[in-house]
């Protein structure tokens, strides 16, 4: 074989590899990660067999479990995570690879309260100029931080996402930052993401695969310009007061533009609210409502995450996949919907 020869074959093998390479990255165009968000009492309602065969049929490979301190809180997840129920659901999940996480507003339970009395300068500053503890923390405080990874090494010993994205909001309020004399330089966002890389650190010693969640929504929003994200930080966006019969607003799609110049694309998370029950009867068990499910207006909004390059989408789908919506709505209606929602999600 000559010289001439072997350069063609090293030429084809050069193009063929390339070939293979884009062929691949086409495929990553497609949504890896279709998923639901669910609290426990959801889970409970219907049994874990029965999820993670609705979750199968529908083409679903991605649970989130939710936790807040409002409703069910951190103890809660874990006695549910702890009980025979919790073990069939981690069991049957990893049978079926569904990936399991959990999406908590852990912020009050990484920082307990009463510590305020204390340690008043773990808090934050309140738009009064007053330091207050009522939500969050003041994000500059180290004394702060020191406690939050003391909590978090116990609660990470139970708590541990198949996927290594971790995701431990701040609280589910706005205009809840702080105003101190260091935070005050920072936006919301910024206060947040500080926030994120500390928790990155804290949980890349207990588990070196960890990645966390920048969540972007209500007062967070607007994307973090003077704190950038550390490697292992990404996007998760949440368009949480939007209209379900109009497309994502201009402004919405400014900011989710403008996160993923900040955040990487490949990583970046979409937390919609299409299936989200809890929300549309505005958290309220008397007001149990049905979903105003159109299946066009869903197509038309997963084209554009699609157009994005976004590959991980998922929904709050809580007291949908539950057994009171299946006696009020009908069971059926409901799976029709699912099967719907994650074959489009394809
Ligand atoms: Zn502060």
């Amino acid at each position: 074989m000559n010289i001439k020869t072997i350069l063609l074959l090293i030429s084809i093998i050069l193009v063929t590899l390339v070939s293979c390479n884009s062929n691949e990255q086409s495929v990553q165009s497609n949504i890896s990660y279709r998923g639901v968000v669910l609290y426990p009492n959801d889970i409970v309602s219907i049994g874990s067999s029965r999820l993670v065969q609705i979750m199968s049929d529908a083409n679903l490979n991605l649970l989130g479990i939710h936790a807040q301190h409002r409703v069910e809180n951190l103890a809660a997840l874990r006695e549910f995570i702890e009980s025979d129920q919790g073990k069939v659901l981690l069991e049957e999940c990893k049978n079926n690879n569904i990936s399991v996480e959990y999406e908590v507003h852990a912020l009050e339970e990484l920082l307990p309260r009463d510590l305020f009395t204390e340690h008043p300068d773990y808090f934050r500053v309140d738009n009064e100029g007053i330091r207050v503890n009522d939500f969050n923390m003041c994000f500059s405080s180290q004394g702060a931080y020191n406690e939050i990874e003391k909590n978090l090494l116990e609660i990470t010993k139970w708590l541990k996402p198949t996927t290594n994205r971790y995701f431990f909001w701040t609280d589910d309020v706005k205009d809840a930052f702080c105003n101190c004399e260091l935070c005050s330089e920072y936006t919301e966002s910024e206060q947040a993401l500080m926030y994120e890389n500390k928790l990155l650190e804290m949980l890349q010693k207990v588990n070196t695969e960890a990645t966390v969640a920048h969540l972007a929504y209500h007062n967070t929003l607007k994307a973090p310009r003077s704190v950038t994200p550390k490697e292992g930080v990404f996007l998760e966006y949440a368009p949480i007061s939007r209209n379900y019969s109009e497309p994502l607003t201009a402004e919405h799609k400014r900011y989710l533009k403008e996160n993923l110049e900040v955040f990487p694309i490949n990583t970046a998370h979409l937390l919609e609210y299409w299936l989200d029950v809890s929300m549309f009867s505005g958290w309220k068990k008397d007001n149990w409502t049905e979903i105003p499910w159109n299946k066009d207006y869903y197509k038309r909004d997963i084209d554009y995450y699609k157009s994005l390059g976004i590959t991980s989408i998922t929904s709050f789908a809580t007291w949908m996949i539950h057994q009171q919506y299946f006696d009020l709505y009908g069971e059926d209606k409901a799976i029709e919907i699912l099967n719907t929602y994650g074959n489009i999600l394809q």
